[in-house]
């Protein structure tokens, strides 16, 4: 039997909204224990059924904006209709004191800053057509008309970065995509020497 190393790797997931990204992450999260998620901030609004500290921290533009002052933030974007989200250093330094390895769930400039700035930085693109796309934000139902199209129109200029990441996942069948990603998590996990051979 092997020891397990204390290495961890980020596993960045990326692609544009609507893509599946939240999908995927839960039947990854439920096969592999070793993973834990971190919790971005964001001065998003909370949308019904969300709660702070679960989905996302959610912080005023003013609590935003000192933590940016603090250097709380390992990165942070502005995205659709001037909010902004961020993934707070904090989190990640929890995340490892558990001995787990960090998900984080990022759109394509934070994921492309922490693949340069982060060693190990394991990034998975979740792509998806955009007619597609837009049918799930409307099913989705979380944003309004309005938001539902700027997404699409930043999605179509997120779609052609996918080449720009280590692996690409295209979320048709959400069974296959999901074996497919726990597929590649599980196999960055050994090389890492983050998880034992099962
Ligand atoms: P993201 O986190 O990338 O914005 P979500 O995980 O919220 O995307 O998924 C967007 C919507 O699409 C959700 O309603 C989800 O249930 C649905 N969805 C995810 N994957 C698939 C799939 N493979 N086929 C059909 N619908 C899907
Ligand atoms: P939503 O508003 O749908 O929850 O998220 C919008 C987008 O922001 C998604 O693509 C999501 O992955 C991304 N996102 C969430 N948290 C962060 C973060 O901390 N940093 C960056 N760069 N993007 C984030």
């Amino acid at each position: 039997m092997s020891t397990v190393v204390a290495v961890s790797p980020a596993i960045v997931v990326t692609g544009p909204s609507g893509a599946g990204k939240g999908t995927l992450i839960r039947a990854i999260l439920e096969r592999i224990p070793e993973l834990e998620v971190a919790i971005s901030a964001t001065t998003r609004p909370q949308r019904p059924g969300e709660e702070n500290g679960r989905e996302y921290w959610f912080l005023t533009d003013e609590e935003f904006s000192a933590r940016v002052e603090e250097g709380a933030f390992l990165e942070w974007v502005e995205y659709v209709s001037h909010k902004r989200y961020g993934t707070l250093r904090s989190e990640i330094d929890r995340i490892a004191a558990h001995g787990r390895v960090c998900v984080l769930e990022l759109e394509t400039d934070g994921a492309l800053h922490v693949q340069a700035e982060v060693p190990g930085a394991c990034t998975i693109f979740i792509a998806a057509d955009v007619e597609e796309l837009e049918r799930r934000l409307r099913e989705r139902a979380t944003e309004s008309t309005g938001e539902i199209g700027e997404r699409i129109a930043i999605a179509r200029h997120q779609l052609e970065q996918a080449h720009r990441f280590r692996y690409m996942v295209r979320n048709d069948d959400l069974t296959r995509a999901s074996e497919v990603l726990a597929a590649i998590v599980e196999r960055e996990l050994v090389l890492a020497g983050t998880m034992l051979h099962r």
